[in-house]
């Protein structure tokens, strides 16, 4: 396998117009949720706040002690319940707008979970005692998988003798596959990230904290489009061992990599990358070890092999072995601590997961990170990471940023 090195320049993309879901499209969303609640014999979905509620409404609500909920009910009209004092951001969501869903208010002296129950019971038809109706009344109600336990208990109170699972059961297979506004969104917020990148990788970082470093890449993020800055690891020398490690007091130096993963969201949807930057000092008298270039020419051969092998009908666990047998014959298989990939879209990490064991297959317009990592304990660690979409003709990636051995002067 051949060293490339990469230069840091500034990736070549133009900037899209940020796209905004036709609110024709939560009609459609609705529908198909509604669809594949009723074919999963489920009562409805309860959909507490969160990425599933803004996938089905476009309500970006904060979640609260308060309970706002959509309710998706197999059969029968979906609705939206939300504190008085929210009602007006809830009807004015692009689905409450359309007339999509029904917003109906409550007080701050009623029982918000009750009124959940009593809607549902007047929507799902009358309740007039029969053999349908005891089926219908065994059929579980599908919550949101980020709900908050005291909402869940409480609902849980609301519809006595109710069996509950996941809405991810029947949403999953919805929010999986993006369609190409989703995708758009997702390649400006992997473009955003990258400029944030080659930035950083500009320097200076020499002397500056981890935590500092880690700031600066905050700041950035927000200066380049983004809502939210979720994370920035900054792990330098031997913290890049721990793949999740927490920018702390270690100050960067020359003469080591530093493992940089960052993202956050742009219009609602999930950035995530990772680059392994080596400093070499302004100099460049302390250029890449030649054992460095190794690791490094290994996870990127494992991040370039599981990427070419993403096509349609291929599954998750497939894409996570492709990369773990080319880390494993470079001897260094114990050393890939995680799974290669998780998907990414409303949420950083959702499905699917690529890992052993998923044998979900891909398809068009499935995107996820392809992240292999080598983790050398007490010394250094290097993980290449990038946003991929699954495409008919087979893989595109939606980071640009070369993926070379990267030196900068610091
Ligand atoms: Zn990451
Ligand atoms: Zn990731």
């Amino acid at each position: 396998m051949t060293t490339t090195t990469t230069s840091a320049s500034a990736p070549a993309t133009g900037r899209a117009t940020r796209p905004v879901i036709p609110a024709a499209r939560y009609g459609e969303r609705l529908a198909n949720a509604r669809a594949a609640t009723a074919a999963r014999a489920a009562v409805a979905l309860l959909i507490g706040v969160g990425a599933d509620l803004r996938y089905l409404t476009g309500y970006n609500a904060m979640a609260l002690e308060r309970l706002t909920m959509l309710v998706v009910p197999g059969e029968g009209a979906p609705f939206l319940v939300a504190p008085r004092l929210e009602a007006m951001k809830a009807t004015g969501c692009p689905a409450g707008e359309a007339g999509l869903v029904e917003v109906i208010a409550w007080d701050e002296t009623d029982d918000a979970h009750a009124l959940v129950a009593r809607e549902l019971a007047a929507r799902t038809g009358p309740g007039a005692p029969s053999p349908t109706r005891a089926g219908r009344d065994m059929a579980p109600a599908l919550v949101s998988s980020g709900l908050w336990a005291m909402h869940v208990l409480a609902l849980h109170r609301a519809l006595p003798g109710r069996e509950f699972g996941l809405a991810t059961e029947v949403l999953r297979d919805l929010r999986m596959v993006k369609d190409p506004d989703e995708v758009t969104l997702l390649r400006l917020a992997a473009e955003a990230a990258d400029r944030v990148m080659v930035g950083i990788a500009n320097g200076p970082l020499i002397g500056r904290t981890e935590a500092e470093v880690s700031r600066e890449i905050r700041e950035r993020l927000i200066a380049e489009g983004h809502d939210d800055a979720g994370f920035a690891i900054v792990a330098s020398g031997p913290n890049g061992a721990s793949p999740h490690h927490e920018a702390g007091e270690r100050r960067l130096q020359a003469g080591e990599p530093v493992v940089f993963d960052i993202g956050g969201t742009l219009g609602g949807y999930a950035s995530d990358t990772t680059r392994t930057i080596w400093i070499e000092g302004p100099g460049h008298d302390r250029p890449p070890t030649a054992e460095y270039r190794a690791v490094h020419d290994l996870v990127l051969a494992a991040n370039e092999a599981a990427f070419e092998a993403v096509r349609p009908g291929v599954s998750c666990e497939s894409i996570d072995a492709t990369a773990r047998q080319v880390i494993a014959a470079g001897g260094h298989g114990p050393q890939f601590l995680h799974r290669v990939g998780h998907g990414i879209g409303l949420e950083g990490h959702e499905e699917p997961y690529l890992v052993g064991g998923n044998t979900e297959p891909l398809r068009a317009g499935v995107t996820f990170s392809i992240e292999p990592g080598i983790y050398l304990e007490g010394r250094f660690g290097v993980r290449i990471e990038e946003i991929v979409v699954c495409t008919a003709d087979g893989p595109d990636a939606l980071n640009r940023v070369p993926s070379g051995v990267w030196a900068v002067p610091g």
